[in-house]
């Protein structure tokens, strides 16, 4: 997932350090004869994607069989529980044969309905009363367009099948059939089409359908280009303007595949698609990663200022997932237990990295100059050093925090605004100080780009099947830490120890020097906003949030006073920060506040500068070697 589109959003961390492996799987059962999955989407304007699944059931009979909703799926690892908008759930003996070209509610046949109890919030059980074969249907709503959710409107389906697809408890192993019945003239399209017009496949098992995201449209467009022999589908769903950029897109994601393989090889795949949406209406946003697909979902219309730029950053981070995260993968990524949260530790490697390639990628592709790229990471750098939970929340630690941030909904108020940071950005700056100190301590020999491909050489490629889900295993943090010293040629245990099971400031400046870079410290020209964040509501500067040990917190002030004016003068949603930035450190502040009905007057004394920004520029004293390993750096 991409997390530029992560709402703020978060919850304390008790750290209890379980390092118990979560992704047990039961043990499965004798494969059922058959399992085929039936959607239809009759009614688009209902929401309602109509679900039937069709068992013939092994000879060893089975009592009954649990038919399960994730609470969760890969790549969004907060918890959503779809069983939520599960509805009208049935179940009755046999199959009923249906008509090709027909929809599932146009066949006529016998059935005797079968008993249901829901067993728990996301698991429903039939009992088989010895019949050798049975049909499960139910609805489930959904109108979010988003790579974690599915949306079926008038327009369009474009599902995630995590969120509309129960598994059958111990069989998630058995190979699946899938039967999609569009309604009208509406294509289908995903990331496994083997001819135009398909609507049938074949999944080795539950975990490969979901992973296939699907889009079902009238009106979609695909754009289709070839690197090294592999075929690349564009398919894109606008909702606003293209402004005619569309061909110049997909040019340019050409480009960031291209750089993409040159560093890690021909990818594992024959074809791959990216499904696109421009949703243009500046709310739905999202970037999904798949084996053999991305979902990517724009907030605006292409033609929109700055919407061309932000999706190709969108596909250099999901392309690269192709390698990191959907191959080379975490010990506990799959299968998964979708009845309790993920948990690992790795999710910086898994994602963090991800980023800080994402950022090298659009410059590697030739779309970003040098220094807009190392204005992107020094933006990361300034973002997590400014961070208060950058001191009390490891790379790590945030790993396995990642169902409380990653886009988790919130009822009760949190502190996490002080204690949590992003396992995105803080891995990105791992990645980008191991990368520069490896390449500098080997003198150009080895680099984070060799790492990532011996990784995936020895846990992907290489290394038996140890599951049925995916080829190879999965990595620990461990396994990680030893490669990378394997190619940095000396023990990285204390930068492990350091930078991501503690909260040690990153070695920026030793890692710069290496590239004949340094990083420069700036305070901004407002430097004080005294601990506080101010959001407008209803046009009113209400608190949002208190910086711990801050000249605020000191002040008394609490989230959800309304400022009424500062050192005398008022204060708006505009004006605040520049009111304050007329003072100095030390000056004593009289601020006014409303809370509860009541008027609060108090003082704030402005302690040192906070509001710092970082600059990566230069050394005027850069070598030729320096400068040497610069280029190989940013070229690959
Ligand atoms: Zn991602
Ligand atoms: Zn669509």
């Amino acid at each position: 997932m991409k997390n530029s589109y992560l709402k703020p959003g978060f919850r304390l961390l008790f750290a209890s350090l379980l390092l118990a492996n979560f992704a047990v799987v039961s043990a499965q059962e004798p494969p059922l004869r058959s399992v085929t999955y039936r959607l239809s989407m009759s009614l688009p304007a209902s929401h309602l994607f109509e679900v039937k699944i069709e068992v013939e059931l092994s000879d060893a009979a089975n009592q009954s069989l649990d038919f399960q909703m994730p609470r969760w799926s890969p790549g969004r690892y907060a918890v959503f529980d779809f069983a939520k908008n599960v509805q009208e759930v049935w179940a009755a003996s046999g199959i009923c044969p249906t008509q090709p070209g027909q929809g599932t509610h146009t066949t006529v046949c016998r059935q005797a309905p079968l008993p249901v109890t829901r067993i728990d919030n996301q698991t429903w059980r039939v009992e088989t009363k010895g019949n050798s074969a049975l049909t499960f249907s139910y609805k489930v709503f959904g109108n979010d367009l988003s790579g974690t959710f599915s949306q079926l409107d008038s327009r369009h389906a474009n599902y995630n099948g995590g969120s509309i697809y129960m598994y059958i408890v111990d069989h998630k192993a058995d190979p699946v059939k899938l039967a999609i019945t569009p309604t009208g003239v509406w294509r289908i399209v995903n990331g496994r089409m083997e001819s135009a017009n398909q609507r049938e496949w074949q999944f080795p098992n539950w975990d490969i359908m979901i992973d296939t995201p699907t889009e079902i449209a009238p009106d979609w467009t695909e754009d289709i280009f070839q690197v090294n022999g592999k075929t690349y589908h564009v398919v894109v769903h606008s909702f606003g303007d293209e402004g005619g950029k569309r061909p110049a897109l997909v040019k340019d994601i050409e480009k960031i595949v291209r750089a993409e393989t040159a560093m890690w090889g021909a990818p594992e795949f024959d074809a791959y698609t990216f499904l696109m949406h421009f949703a243009a209406d500046d709310r739905s946003g999202d970037g999904m990663e798949h084996l053999t697909s991305t979902q990517i979902i724009e907030p605006g219309a292409l033609a929109d200022s700055g919407v061309y730029e932000d999706t190709l950053g969108t596909v250099a981070h999901e392309f690269f997932h192709v390698w990191n995260v959907k191959r080379l993968r975490p010990l506990e990524f799959g299968p998964w237990d979708f009845t309790r949260p993920a948990n690992t530790r790795a999710l910086w490697v898994a994602e963090g990295l991800t980023n800080y390639y994402g950022h090298l990628m659009m410059h590697r592709s030739g779309i970003w100059n040098e220094a807009r790229f190392l204005k992107r990471e020094s933006e990361t750098i300034s973002n997590i050093e400014g961070a208060p939970g950058s001191k009390l929340m490891s790379a790590e630690q945030s790993s396995q925090s990642a169902s409380f941030l990653d886009d988790a909904a919130h009822s009760q108020r949190t502190n996490l605004q002080n204690t949590a940071i992003s396992y995105y950005p803080k891995g990105e700056l791992i990645g980008f100080v191991l990368d520069l100190i490896i390449r500098g301590k080997t003198n150009g020999k080895g680099s984070l780009d060799e790492v990532m491909r011996r990784m995936y050489d020895e846990f992907y490629l290489r290394s038996p099947n140890a599951t049925y889900y995916l080829r190879g295993r999965g990595y620990t943090t461990e396994d990680f830490q030893r490669v990378a010293g394997e190619v940095a040629g000396y023990d990285l245990g204390d930068f492990f120890a350091r930078y991501v099971r503690r909260t040690d400031v990153l070695p920026y400046d030793e890692a710069l020097s290496y590239m004949g870079l340094r990083l420069v410290r700036e305070v901004k020209p407002q430097p004080y906003n005294a601990g506080l964040s101010v959001n407008a509501s209803d046009g009113r500067p209400v608190i949002g949030s208190v910086r711990n040990n801050s000249p605020a917190e000191d002040a008394g002030l609490q989230a959800d006073d309304e400022l009424v004016s500062l050192g005398g003068n008022k204060v708006t949603i505009d004006n605040w920060l520049r009111v304050l930035a007329r003072y100095k450190q030390g000056n004593r502040v009289p601020v006014v506040v409303t809370r509860d009905r009541k008027t609060i007057s108090t003082t704030i004394v402005l302690g040192e500068p906070d509001r710092i920004e970082y600059r990566i520029e230069d050394k005027k004293d850069a070598t030729a070697a320096q400068k040497a390993l610069r280029a190989a750096w940013l070229k690959g």
